[in-house]
């Protein structure tokens, strides 16, 4: 009866979310600093930037995505588009969910909130564990779920365990207050390290992991999902005249990196047959999570300041160079849990992919 419906509703949430591509790019513009910034337009889709010429006519570059997120959008806006993510963690698969930008853009602000965060100012991370353990519990009565966590730093091409000495430790939890407890810990160490750098966390990326193993109470079947929670090292170019030394290393190793991450998830969306996971410890650590059924969500963040707009083309072009969708292209689908609606999306969608052949 009602646990039938509810597994086909899963099922048809799987496959509409699988059709429309694993591969998503949301763009999030915060807050501006000043009067008149770089942004002119925003909407649902589509973002267009401002950009000074030198011959005293301004351009204006439009970029297009998944979905894009105004200076006004709320941590819980942002996240509701997340959410069937998570859900299809708990159903067995591997989701990664990247924050990329240049330093202040506001990734941190979007994975983990301010600092102190409240209810409202949560950031992802926070709001992922939540609906993982509330769905675990919802599911009690059929399946069996374990959690694990882990919390990763990558810094110049060296991965540290934030929560023990040892490596790649996964610790159990029971709760979000678990996860809490553990993630400050995380960041205890990770400040630790940080004395002689004190900016060091915009350098290097962080990574929380959620290991999901659950077993189905009548068929004994196992189900395994994960999900990457990655806050990127800011993504500004250091001009190389300016730095030396151990700043420059970090540059190098950081830019290395991110376009490592670049190739891979722009090789993915291509479908190209040779995926380039070895170039970075990032994308060899995240192998198994990004490609194949894993499901990728990027969120790009742009500073509308001005003087940030160089910086700001280069963020919108890393993204569409990793995003699926065709300029222009970008259709918003709401996402629905009612099997009626799903069935005719995926009715149409398939309608759609068979005409592409
Ligand atoms: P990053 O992690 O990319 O370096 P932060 O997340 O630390 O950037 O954001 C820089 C500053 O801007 C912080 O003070 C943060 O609280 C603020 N901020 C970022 N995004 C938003 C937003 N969407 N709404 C309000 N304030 C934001
Ligand atoms: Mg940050």
């Amino acid at each position: 009866g009602y646990q039938r419906v509810l597994e086909e509703n899963r099922k048809l949430y799987n496959q509409v979310q699988d059709l429309k591509g694993n591969i998503r790019v949301y763009c999030r513009v915060r807050p501006c600093h000043q009067k008149q910034g770089s942004v002119s337009k925003i909407d649902e889709g589509s973002i267009s930037l401002l950009v000074p010429s030198k011959n005293g006519k301004d351009g204006k570059k439009t970029f297009t995505f998944n979905r894009c997120f105004g200076p006004n959008s709320t941590q819980a806006e942002v996240f509701a588009d997340t959410q069937p993510l998570i859900r299809s963690v708990l159903d067995g698969y591997n989701v990664c969910i990247f924050a990329y930008g240049q330093t202040g853009s506001g990734k941190t602000h979007t994975m983990s909130g301010p600092n102190n965060p409240d209810e409202e100012t949560v950031g992802v991370n926070y709001r992922a564990l939540r609906d993982l353990f509330l769905i675990s519990e919802q599911r009690k009565d059929t399946i069996h779920y374990e959690i694990r966590v882990q919390m990763l730093e990558i810094y110049n091409e060296t991965v540290r365990d934030l929560l023990s000495a040892d490596d790649a430790n996964l610790v159990p939890v029971q709760s979000t207050a678990d996860v809490l407890s553990l993630m400050d810990l995380g960041f205890k160490n990770r400040a630790v390290s940080a004395t002689a750098m004190n900016d060091r966390s915009s350098r290097s990326h962080s990574c929380l992991t959620v290991h999901v193993h659950g077993k189905d109470l009548t068929s004994g079947k196992t189900i395994r999902g994960s999900i990457h929670l990655v806050d990127l090292a800011g993504s500004e170019r250091v001009d190389k005249s300016e730095v030396t030394g151990d700043r420059l290393k970090e540059a190098q190793h950081i830019n290395k990196s991110l376009a490592a991450l670049g190739d891979v998830i722009s090789s993915l969306a291509q479908k190209q047959s040779h995926v380039p996971y070895r170039n970075s410890k990032l994308t060899q650590l995240l192998q198994d999570s990004l490609g194949g059924q894993a499901k990728t969500l990027m969120f790009v963040h742009i500073a509308p300041e001005q003087d940030a707009v160089v910086e700001s083309i280069s963020t919108l072009k890393f993204a569409e160079r990793v995003s699926t969708i065709e300029l222009g292209a970008a259709k918003v689908n709401k996402d629905s849990s009612d099997v009626k609606e799903l069935k005719e999306q995926i009715a149409s969608l398939k309608a759609a992919l068979a005409q592409k052949d």
